[in-house]
C-alpha cells in the first residue's frame, strides 16, 4: 500500500477509535481477521453460550467453528438445517445468551452503529438482552455519518445480501427501489441507530484493519 494510502486509512481509523470510546464503547483494533478472531476468543468465557447474528463478517473469520469446538454452545442457523420452530427458538435465544456477536452494517466516524435488518432480531439482540455484546467490522463499514451509513446499506451491503440468499429485491435487479419494495419479499424492515453504548449492554467493538463481510 501507498504511504499516504496507509496515512489517510490510519488516520480514518484512530478517528473512528476516539469517537467510539468517547460513546461508551471498549474498542479493539485488529491489524487483521486472524487477530481479530484471537481477541474475540479471549473475549468469550470457554462456557459461554454464544448467539451468533446473521453476519458474513462473522463467519469470515471461522468464529463459529473455532468456538464449537472449544465446547461452547453456539447458537446459530447458518451452518445447519433447522425447522421454523428451531429457527425462531435460535433467534430468541440470542436475546438471552451470554455473548452475542454479530457485525455492523456501517459505524461512523464520529463513533455511532447503523443497522437495517428484516425481522429485527439481530438489531434488538445489540441493544438489550445478551450480557455482553461483539461487534466485529471490518474498515469498509466506516462511513462518513448516519446518512452516509443508511445509504451503504441500501446500495452496497444489502444488495450483496439479498443476493447471498436469493432474493429478488430492486436492488438485486437494479437499485434499491423504497417505494416499489413491498414485504414480504423487501429486506429492509427496521433501521436502528446505536448513539451510545446501550446502558445494560457491555459491548466491545473489535475494529479490523481489513475488508470483511459486505
Ligand atoms: S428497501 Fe428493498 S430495494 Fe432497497 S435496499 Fe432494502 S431490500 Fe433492497
Amino acid at each position: 500500500m501507498r504511504e499516504e494510502k496507509k496515512w489517510f486509512s490510519d488516520h480514518l481509523i484512530q478517528r473512528t477509535v476516539k469517537a467510539l470510546e468517547g460513546n461508551g464503547f471498549k474498542t479493539i483494533l485488529a491489524s487483521d481477521k486472524n487477530e481479530a478472531l484471537k481477541e474475540a476468543l479471549q473475549l468469550i468465557p470457554e462456557k459461554a453460550e454464544v448467539g451468533i447474528g446473521g453476519s458474513v463478517t462473522v463467519r469470515e473469520l471461522d468464529l463459529v467453528s473455532e468456538l464449537s469446538k472449544r465446547g461452547n454452545n453456539v447458537l446459530e442457523t447458518w451452518s445447519k438445517k433447522v425447522t421454523p420452530e428451531e429457527d425462531m427458538a435460535i433467534r430468541k435465544g440470542h436475546l438471552t445468551c451470554d455473548v452475542f456477536i454479530t457485525s455492523s452494517n456501517a459505524i461512523t466516524e464520529d463513533g455511532k452503529l447503523v443497522n437495517i435488518d428484516g425481522m429485527g432480531n439481530r438489531v434488538a439482540s445489540m441493544i438489550f438482552g445478551p450480557k455482553k455484546v461483539i461487534v466485529i467490522v471490518g474498515i469498509n463499514k466506516i462511513v462518513k455519518d448516519i446518512h452516509a451509513g443508511i445509504e451503504r446499506i441500501r446500495h452496497t451491503a444489502t444488495p450483496m445480501n439479498v443476493k447471498r440468499m436469493g432474493g429478488t429485491t430492486p436492488c438485486v435487479i437494479d437499485v434499491c427501489d423504497l417505494e416499489n419494495c413491498q414485504p414480504p419479499n423487501r429486506h429492509c424492515h427496521v433501521i436502528t441507530i446505536i448513539e451510545k453504548i446501550p446502558t445494560k449492554t457491555e459491548t466491545t467493538i473489535i475494529l479490523v484493519k481489513e475488508e470483511l463481510g459486505f
